[in-house]
């Protein structure tokens, strides 16, 4: 299963594992870690890692609720940035541990 953590649109994006900081809001660019499996907006999958792409897009294409974050198989944790983000989007990346 994931839990959520819902941050600020202005909130750097930081890894809850090793506590990589991915994102900061004065660079545009991205990293990723080890613990990062997809990167999601409210257009569409940024970046999924490739051996989770089908379990990935199947629970969460729609949406993430309870339902779909429950039914994912490993531990991990959604950084949520809800509307608001770069260009009013809502962003969403995913960990696992
Ligand atoms: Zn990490």
């Amino acid at each position: 299963m994931m839990k959520v953590q819902n941050i600020g649109y202005d909130d750097d994006i930081i890894c809850p594992y090793c506590h990589k900081v991915l994102v900061t809001q004065d660079n545009e660019d991205y990293e990723i870690c080890e613990h990062t499996i997809f990167i999601d907006t409210s257009d569409g999958f940024e970046w999924i890692r490739d051996d989770l792409k089908n379990v990935v897009t199947e629970l969460f294409s729609e949406q993430y609720d309870e339902e779909s974050l429950s039914k994912f198989p490993f531990k991990g944790t959604l950084i949520a940035s809800e509307s608001g983000g770069l260009m009013g989007l809502s962003v969403y990346w995913g960990f696992v541990e």
